[in-house]
């Protein structure tokens, strides 16, 4: 099948052509991302396949449509960027891919918290300048504390199966409880009180109507002073300028974030000879006790293989008119 893939990284290719070795799909790479302005490129496919930085509102539905497109396909497992319903008013099928790894973030989300609360990074940098000091490395156990985990889909259950592993007491808040955990020792809460009872909180569910700016100026009064808030899910769970207020008055202890509203311009872009013009992030960064990595916690060589295997396979599958197990639906 004749497919654009845009928005290539350069870490991609080399997966992606593996994968498709034995199938031989004619895949074209553009590094530009997939947008009203760029949609034009896409004529002559009869596939697309983006990431979540490609905007694909109504109107380049309308121009992919018009291009002759009948397939986008997600590289990634949230499809908050595509107009779903105007891709179903178009007869185009969406195909994302749902789980590649949750390990890779749960693992990460991990990192950040041991991060933020041992100080690593500085120690790292301190040591290198003969620095031995101890001054403001002081951390604390995570045994026995409770962390709360918001979203316990395939990421959310890695994550609490993990903190099991060091001993925390672990609580969640899910719209949807799952028997599997709960077996594990998992006791499921209101947000209310996962918000006032956990020392750690982490966000894993997807960002939809229902859970924009969900941590904002009143969930950031309710959380136990000085918690840590880690989310790698999407920055908009989370009002950053509320994060910002909670961080200045100390009621957020710390904050690690992988996500951030207002991403698309910063991440995956090297911004070291510009003037960055996001305020809101600078602010952010000036804090200690923020840690903020470029939504990199999917970045592990098993889920680079997963995405690109998934992805080939959902080519394949739409192209042989088979079932797609890994179809957006409305
Ligand atoms: P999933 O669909 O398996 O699980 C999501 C869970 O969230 C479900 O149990 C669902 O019931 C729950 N949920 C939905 N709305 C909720 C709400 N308002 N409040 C509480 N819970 C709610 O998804 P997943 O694979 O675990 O992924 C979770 C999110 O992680 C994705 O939506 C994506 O935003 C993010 N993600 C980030 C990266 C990264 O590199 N940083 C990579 C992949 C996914």
């Amino acid at each position: 099948m004749k497919t654009a893939i845009f928005s290539t990284k350069y870490y991609e290719r080399e997966y992606m052509d593996k994968a498709n070795a034995a199938t031989g799909h004619e895949l074209t790479y553009f590094e530009i991302p997939l947008n009203i302005d760029t949609a034009v490129n896409a004529t002559g496919f009869e596939a697309i396949c983006i990431q979540l930085g490609d905007r694909i509102d109504k109107a380049t539905i309308t121009q992919l449509s018009a291009a002759g497109v009948r397939l986008i396909a997600l590289r990634s497992a949230g499809f908050d960027n595509v107009d779903i319903e105007a891709a179903a008013q178009h007869n185009i099928t969406v195909v994302r891919v749902p789980a590649y790894s949750p390990q890779a973030i749960a693992e990460h989300a991990v990192a950040l918290i041991l991060t933020l609360d041992r100080k690593t990074h500085k120690a790292y940098n301190r040591v290198r300048e003969n620095n031995f000091s101890l001054h403001g490395l002081l951390g604390f156990n995570l045994f026995g504390k409770t962390v709360g985990v918001v979203g316990t889909g395939k990421i959310g259950r890695a994550f609490c199966s993990i903190m099991l592993g060091f001993g925390c007491r672990v609580i969640a808040y899910d719209i949807k409880e799952s028997e599997e955990m709960k077996n594990k020792g998992i006791v499921y809460e209101s947000l209310d009180y996962l918000l006032q009872n956990s020392d750690i909180i982490s966000i894993h569910c997807p960002l939809n109507a229902g859970s924009r700016h969900l941590f904002d100026a009143g969930a950031f009064s309710r959380m136990k002073a000085g918690a840590m808030l880690i989310n790698t899910s999407r920055g908009a769970l989370l009002n950053t300028t509320d994060a910002i207020e909670a961080l200045k008055k100390k009621q957020l202890g710390y904050l690690g974030m992988d996500v951030y509203e207002g991403e698309e311009s910063l991440f995956f872009k090297d911004l070291s000879e510009s003037v960055v013009q996001d305020d809101t992030i600078e602010r952010l960064m000036s804090f200690n006790n923020v840690l903020i990595t470029p939504h990199q916690a999917f970045f592990t060589i098993e889920a680079l293989e997963q995405i690109a295997k998934i992805t080939i396979g959902n080519f394949t599958a739409f192209e042989n008119s088979e079932p797609l197990p890994n179809e957006v639906l409305l």
